[in-house]
């Protein structure tokens, strides 16, 4: 049986966090006592700086039940690097960890799909939601936009998929290779590849507690996994200058036409045709220049190449089958 680790970012979330370490322990008991993941399993809370009694909370937890353990970070860094530092320092210990927020409202019962999905040899699995009645109408608008735009900028992603995932330990492993700061992992895992499958869910409300991502927080978030996954916006300024210069040549040549047709005040031709040639240029040379930062941008991030899913060669010899493991 696997180590399931459930690790939880969590920012300010006194108010949610016994409902949550309820709910999570009951599920945790149920699931050990299914005999579906070794007893060894825990949750795990990530405190990502959090102003209010939320460390007292989990170090609480922890006293009180084997089943609750937590990492505290130094300060706030962001639910994604919370969330990465969880995955980190969870895979020390576990063969597979699920991810999710503290406010309950992914489906805890997901679980049990992401497990049957593990059991069939997914290295990742991607909880789904199937709808998004309970968001207000606002975020429901931004966020499938916001999809949709990514989808446009050539970003591979899961559709309605936010950070509830199980993730094996080798597929952690994998996400540990790519060094990139700006850490969009929705867009990233999937670039981890390996066996994985998608569980759809119910999504709820949140049940105490405010949204920690406010207006601001959500749409540099956006910006984040546009900027840091895609360089089309630069070949848009390429294509943009492309474009012009093409406008300005055939503006050029209806200048010249209106000017022999001696229907223009003196100057105006040469001052019209110099703003769009120009203009037209210097768009162009900027996209050029663009594409080559973003080729610097691409090549300073040192992604890992490829992952090597299976070697006939090593599994013959040295290297372990699941069913030896067990
Ligand atoms: N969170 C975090 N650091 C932050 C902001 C949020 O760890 O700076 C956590 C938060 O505690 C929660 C998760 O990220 O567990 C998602 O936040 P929230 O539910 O408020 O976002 P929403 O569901 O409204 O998008
Ligand atoms: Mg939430």
């Amino acid at each position: 049986m696997e180590i399931l680790y459930i690790v939880i970012p969590c920012y300010n979330e006194e108010e949610m966090l016994p409902i949550t370490a309820k709910a999570l322990i009951r599920k945790l008991d149920t699931l050990i006592a299914e005999e579906k993941i070794s007893p060894l399993s825990k949750v795990m809370f990530v405190d990502d700086g959090s102003k209010d009694k939320t460390w007292e909370l989990i170090e609480r937890f922890h006293r009180s039940c084997d089943l609750f353990t937590g990492v505290k970070l130094s300060r706030n860094k962001g639910h994604q690097n919370a969330l990465l530092a969880g995955l980190m320092t969870a895979r020390k210990y576990a063969d597979i960890v699920v991810s999710m927020d503290a406010d309950l409202q992914d489906d805890i019962n997901a679980i049990d799909g992401f497990l049957e999905k593990r059991a069939e040899g997914c290295e990742i699995v991607y909880g789904v939601r199937s709808s998004r009645e309970t968001d207000t109408g606002f975020k429901r608008f931004t966020a499938e936009g916001y999809y949709k735009l990514l989808e446009a900028m050539g970003v591979e992603i899961t559709y309605n998929h936010a950070d509830y995932r199980l993730m094996s330990r080798r597929a952690i492993d994998a996400l540990a290779e790519f060094k990139e700061v700006n850490l969009f992992l929705r867009g990233i895992v999937p670039m981890v590849g390996f066996k994985s499958d998608i569980v759809t869910y119910e999504r709820a409300a949140r049940q105490a507690g405010e949204s920690k991502y406010p207006l601001k927080k959500m749409l540099s978030f956006a910006v984040e996994g546009i900027t840091s996954l895609s360089v089309k916006p630069i070949r848009m300024i390429t294509g943009l200058g492309i474009l012009i210069f093409f406008v300005a040549i055939i503006m050029l040549i209806y200048f010249l036409i209106i000017h022999c047709m001696g229907r223009t005040v003196q100057g105006w031709t040469s001052i019209l045709m110099s703003v769009w040639a120009l203009g037209g240029l210097q768009l162009l040379a900027i996209g050029v220049i663009g594409e080559y930062i973003g080729k610097i941008y691409l090549e300073a991030k040192e992604r890992p190449k490829f992952f090597i899913d299976i070697d006939l060669e090593e599994d013959n010899n040295y290297g372990y089958s699941d069913s030896e493991k067990e």
